[in-house]
């Protein structure tokens, strides 16, 4: 990531740790030119409606490189981390020219996936994006505890050999 910016909060993780699985997440699903264009403000607090999270873009349609994610604050651990997954695989969909949304002349919101025309909002469970992203949640999830566990590891050896000095 070029730029990474936490604002808000939630009990259950730090702005640090989400602004480093932010990073993390950006590694694992973005081409390593591509992660290094994309600047993200992730908002942790109050979230409209029902969700859990929201991501758009900031900058334009075309290759949107400037991304604003919202997490809902006071959720668990893990649903929190998992929510910035899912957040963080839409921002992939738009970065990468998968997901794009449109409002035609006659003000009808659709999205393209993957160069095909979807009707917006039709079918939140069953749309491609959807599918992706809540596809992506598990595995991330995973992902990042195992880096956690290895980073673990290197601040232990890390601190075994400040101590020895
Ligand atoms: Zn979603």
């Amino acid at each position: 990531m070029k730029e990474i910016h936490v604002t808000g909060f939630t009990a259950s993780v730090t702005n640090a740790e989400l602004g480093y699985a932010a990073e993390f997440f950006g590694i694992v699903l973005l081409p390593e030119k591509l992660d290094k264009n994309i600047c993200v403000h992730i908002h942790v607090g109050d979230v409209a409606d029902d969700s859990f999270g929201s991501c758009i873009w900031t900058d334009n349609n075309h290759r949107p490189r400037i991304f604003y994610i919202e997490i809902k604050t006071d959720m668990t651990r893990a649903k929190t981390i998992k929510v910035l997954a899912h957040e963080m695989t839409h921002l992939k969909q738009y970065a990468k020219g998968e997901l794009k949304d449109f409002v035609t002349p006659s003000k009808r919101h659709l999205n393209k996936w993957k160069g095909e025309t979807v009707e917006r909002n039709q079918y939140y469970w069953t749309s491609p994006w959807e599918i992706d992203a809540y596809g992506h949640e598990p595995g991330l999830w995973e992902m990042y505890n195992m880096r956690l566990k290895a980073d673990a590891k290197k601040l232990r050896q890390k601190k075994k050999e400040w101590e020895e000095v």
